[in-house]
Order: C-alpha cells, then structure tokens, then sequence
C-alpha cells in the first residue's frame, strides 16, 4: 500500500494492516477456478445471501468495490447534474468522487471531533433547495448516528446513503451497520476488515432500487449473464438494455473469498476489540484520552484506531518517521478532501475538527495477528516517539 521505495527498517516492521487470510481462502478461490466458472455467478449470489443476512437487510448487491457501489448508490438516490451532496471532507476522497461521478455536487460538512462523523449540527448549515442526498460515513468502522441524521433530512426529500466501507461488522443501535439505511455501500478492500482482494457491496430495502441496482451494475442488461447462460427465464431469452449501465461485477473468485472471510468477521471484530481496549489501558489515560472510542449509540470494528496526539507532542511527521526508526508502520490520520486539488477552496464553511483530525492524528497498527508482545513493542515505541 506505500509507494515509498524499500529500504532496509532498522527492526522489523510492524505495519498498519495485515488481513486475516488462510488456507480456506485458499482453497475456495481455486475451486472456484477449478469450477470453470470465474465471472459472476454462483457465488457471488451466495455471497450476496450470505452478507443480506449477515446485515439484516433484504437485498444486497456484490460489486466490485465500495466506490462503484456508491457510484450505483448516487444513482439510486436520484443524483445528478446540478444537485448536491452533503459529505464528510473527513473521509478517503471516494466519497465525495461519486459524487462527482455523476455530475453532482460534494458540500463538506465538519464532522464531531469524538466520532469522526457527520452529525445533524454539522449538516444542518449546508442543505439548501438542491440537496438531494448526505453520505454518512462510518468513519474507520465508527458507527454514525444514521437516525439523527435522517430525521433530519429525510423529510426534505433527501436520501440518506451510508458509506459503510469501513464498518462490516459495527453495530448500531443493536443491529450491524447499515441495516437501517435505505442504500448503504461497503468496502472489501485489504485496509479493511472482510477482504476479497478488491470488492464491494451495495445493500437496500427497496426491491425495484435492488432490481435496478443489478441491471446498472451489468451494462444495464435486462437479464443477468449469469442467468441466461443457466437458462433461466427460458431458452432463447434475449436480453434489452433499457439504460446506460457499467460494468461493476465482482468475479466468482472474489465471492469465494468473500463467502469464507464473512464467516471469520464475527472473530476478527472480536479480536480488534480486544487489541483496542488494550491499547486503551497500555497507553495510560492521558495518551489513551485521544484514542477514538465506541459512541453511545454503538460499537465499532476499529477498522482505523486512530490518536490525536496530546498537545505539546512533537509534529506527527516527526512522531511517523520516529516510530518507523522503530520499526513501527503508524500512518497519519483520515485524509480530508477538501484540502486535495479537486476540491481545493470548494468548502462552504470551516471545517476545523476535520482539519484537526486529519493534521493532528495517527492510526496505530491494528490486525488479526498482532500479538501482544508486538503491540507492547508499539506502545512503547510511541511513547519514546512522543517525548519532545
Ligand atoms: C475505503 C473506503 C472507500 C473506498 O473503498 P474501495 O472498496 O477501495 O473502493 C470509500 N469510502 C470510505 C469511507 C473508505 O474508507
């Protein structure tokens, strides 16, 4: 994931994420192969079974990867030329690029300095006459109080979606994130919890948006490939393309995959828990007072545990280049969009807890393997790190 050149680390590198692959996966990617049938099919519809269940909803559309299924989300929400789209700038600029996709405007919100989330007072100030949707974010697997948000909104006409990439296995309000939204997209990149290598998920309520959302994601065609090669819906069906679709399938390679990671999800958020709360009680409770923690109204998967670091810490670049001397991989916090070339000076108002979080924060390792003894290695590799 960097591209810095290689160099040889002073000890061995502890980095930010390994995910948590094995044999199984192994051996469900060859026999998809062996299969003979590695383009959508079988699997992924398992797949898609499979995740609909695990979140609790009743459609669930495999893609592949978070930002084509919010692009496909954009387009479910109605999204397009001259409408806006109230965002986190706090977030990886795939939010707010859908949004771009077609043809909409992204307005950033600031988010609450605890969570990393939009809030209802955040977003409140931005909507005006051509707001047509609020991506809210799950911010490093941190639940965002969806509800609130669209009490707010959702009378006006506007479609909540929930940019669920880091939050497979979050809960809120007692149910995994996501089950309330009406379009809500996750991520099965490498840098997150569940993997497929690259992958995605667009999950919904609604029946004709699920139908729609499939067509869309398969050049817009009125029967699946997968379905017509098995014969379903008779022999000789012939397919018609009513509307302009991508092509964002996700591979049967990639579900086999999917299918054996989403039994393991349950463990592997256990097991970031459990590393989370340690780091809470290795750092002490000043240093610990800056680690991101649950909200009231959930639980997170710490996808991304991120510290802000204490006043009177040295610059974070500093701290960054002292823990890789250690042989530590931190990495600086979330990024904010609007400070990138393509958005640069488009935000409306000031956005100062993002501009704090993402200038003032690190994310500490945090993986299935890591072993205490590694992670004792980190915490006092960070405190060396933070002495002026
Ligand atoms: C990772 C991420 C994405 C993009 O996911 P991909 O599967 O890599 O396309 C979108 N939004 C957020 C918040 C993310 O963290």
């Amino acid at each position: 994931m960097s591209s810095s050149t290689p160099v040889t680390p002073a000890a061995p590198v502890i980095p930010v994420m390994i995910p948590w692959l094995g044999e199984e996966e192994a051996r469900a990617a060859a026999e998809a192969v062996r299969s003979g049938w590695v383009a959508q099919g079988p699997r992924v519809a398992a797949f898609e079974r499979a995740f609909a269940e695990a979140v609790g909803v009743p459609h669930a559309i495999a893609v592949s990867s978070c930002t084509t299924a919010l692009h496909l989300a954009m387009i479910g929400a109605g999204v397009g030329p001259g409408d806006e789209v109230v965002v986190p700038s706090l977030s990886f600029i795939a939010t707010a690029n859908a949004v771009t996709y077609v043809g909409g405007t992204p307005v950033f919100a600031d988010v609450d300095p605890a969570t990393g989330n939009l809030t209802p007072e955040t977003v409140a100030p931005l909507l005006t006459e051509r707001t047509r949707a609020v991506i809210a974010v799950d911010q490093g697997g941190v639940p965002v109080d969806l509800d609130a948000i669209a009490a707010l909104v959702e009378p006006r006409g506007v479609t909540v979606v929930q940019d669920a990439a880091c939050a497979a296995g979050s809960t809120y309000r007692g149910r995994p994130a996501g089950a309330g939204a009406a379009i809500a997209a996750y991520s099965f990149h490498p840098r997150k919890l569940l993997t497929t290598g690259e992958g995605g998920m667009v999950t919904c309520r609604d029946a004709g948006l699920a139908a729609r959302l499939r067509r869309l994601r398969e050049h817009g065609m009125s029967v699946s490939a997968a379905d017509r090669h098995a014969g379903a819906g008779g022999a000789g069906v012939v397919e018609t393309y009513d509307e302009i679709g991508y092509n964002h399938r996700m591979t049967d390679v990639q579900a086999a995959i999917g299918l054996v990671q989403l039994g393991k999800l349950p463990a592997m958020v256990a097991r970031r828990r459990e590393l989370a709360a340690r780091y809470r009680d290795l750092l002490g409770p000043e240093l610990a007072a800056g680690l991101v923690a649950d909200p009231a109204h959930g639980t997170g998967n710490f996808q991304s545990l991120w510290l802000l670091l204490p006043d009177g810490a040295p610059d974070r670049a500093e701290v960054l280049t002292r823990l890789a001397a250690a042989g530590v991989s931190a990495r600086r916090g979330i990024m904010a969009a609007h400070l990138e070339a393509p958005y640069k000076g488009t935000a409306r108002v000031p956005l100062p807890a993002t501009e704090t979080i993402t200038a003032r924060t690190l994310i500490l390792p945090l993986y299935h393997s890591l072993t205490h003894e590694q992670q004792d290695h980190v915490v006092a590799a960070l405190k060396a790190a933070l002495r002026p």
